[in-house]
């Protein structure tokens, strides 16, 4: 069997950057709590993204829980959500016990619709915030997503878990809203093995923030709690391997965006092919290469004839309007996002692949079509 080709999988710098991030919180015993590598990660990210602060946390969703809370969100408020993305996004919204309503997406981003979310704010004029998600670190159209959220004047969370070095219009994704989020999960552009980080230019919530994720403690000798407390930080150890991982942030988007450039040269030639949309504001990271299908052959032939070659791929999320759990929310729209799920393939995106991997993954598809 040949080797295995895996969708996203941990890349760690050739030069051992992360290692010697943890080797120093081991030789000075800040294993934990927090430490040097925490307050470093925290700084170096928000520089490099251009946010005021960050907050480093234990997952992109408790980012963006914490960014829910921050913004006023609790029992029985409604927040905009995009249908289309991974459940994480909107679990938080449950967990504060207010009410998401799914927003149908765009076919030019595959991002929330701008056109549905006007429909949305003339519905529910009461909303509480809106989560914009930027799904395999394609933008979504945020030029006219602020401008309708700033008439309502309503909180702007973006999940920017996918898209960690994708730029709109020259500015980085996350900081168009009141909060950003991102994720170190194991298959994201950079891992930490999992983590998260919340970021606003409102340093002040930030704070807030960083105190609800440490047990909420007040200032006092003994423990004292006037709030609810949640245990939502990132350790040092785990944080060293985040300022390892920045150092190649770069590398990882260039390969993402070549490993996109040689399935679509190779594949764009099949008429019932296209891939992901590319707009002309959008500098993405390409964290996933996805395609839609739509001709005779059908995702489930292509995620079939790759995985009995070791080859892995998966379909494009399941909208949430369609799962069993968040069905009995409200949604808006949501012929797009089921299209997009009906007819989509995510690719082998892994950043060490070689181009006699990726051959092997076109000649697998190209079988498929020629079969
Ligand atoms: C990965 C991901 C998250 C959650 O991040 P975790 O760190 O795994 O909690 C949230 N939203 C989207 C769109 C994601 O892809």
């Amino acid at each position: 069997m040949n080797d295995k080709i895996f969708l996203s999988s941990p890349h760690m710098s050739d030069e051992g950057y992360e290692k010697d991030y943890v080797q120093q919180a081991f030789d000075t015993n800040w294993i934990a709590p927090l430490g040097e590598n925490v307050n470093g990660f925290e700084r170096e990210l928000a520089a490099m993204v251009g946010s005021k602060d960050a907050a480093a946390l234990s997952s992109g969703t408790a980012a963006i829980h914490l960014a829910l809370k921050a913004a006023g969100v609790g029992e029985g408020d409604v927040v905009f959500c995009p249908t289309l993305t991974f459940s994480a996004t909107a679990n938080p919204i449950i967990y504060q016990n207010a009410t998401p309503v799914f927003i149908d997406s765009d076919e030019k981003t595959w991002n929330m619709d701008p056109e549905a979310l006007k429909e949305a704010f003339e519905k529910y004029p009461e909303v509480k915030a809106v989560i914009v998600v930027h799904l395999y670190g394609l933008s979504a159209n945020m030029d006219q997503i602020m401008k309708i959220c700033e008439e309502y004047d309503v909180a702007v969370i973006e999940d920017a878990a996918e898209s960690l070095g994708t730029y709109y219009k020259g500015k980085h994704t996350g900081t168009f809203g009141d909060y950003g989020v991102f994720s170190f999960n194991g298959n994201k552009i950079i891992t930490t093995s999992g983590g998260g980080m919340l970021i606003s230019d409102d340093e002040e919530r930030v704070a807030k923030a960083r105190f609800w994720a440490t047990q909420s403690r007040d200032q006092a000798r003994h423990y004292e709690h006037s709030e609810l407390g949640f245990n939502y930080r990132m350790s040092n150890v785990v944080a060293g391997v985040g300022r390892g991982q920045l150092k190649v942030l770069q590398d990882r988007v260039e390969k993402k965006r070549y490993i996109f450039n040689y399935y679509k040269k190779a594949l764009e030639k099949f008429e019932d092919i296209t891939f992901m949309p590319m707009n002309s504001w959008d500098e993405p990271n390409c964290w996933l290469t996805v395609m839609t299908l739509n001709g005779s052959v059908r995702p489930l032939d292509v995620i079939t004839a790759l995985e009995n070659e070791n080859i892995e791929a998966r379909p494009i999320w399941k909208p949430m309007h369609l799962q069993p759990f968040f069905e009995q929310y409200p949604s808006i729209g949501g012929e797009v996002s089921e299209g997009l799920f009906n007819n989509g393939v995510c690719l082998p995106s892994d950043t060490k692949i070689t181009d006699e991997d990726l051959e092997r993954v076109v000649k697998t598809l190209k079988k498929v079509w020629l079969h």
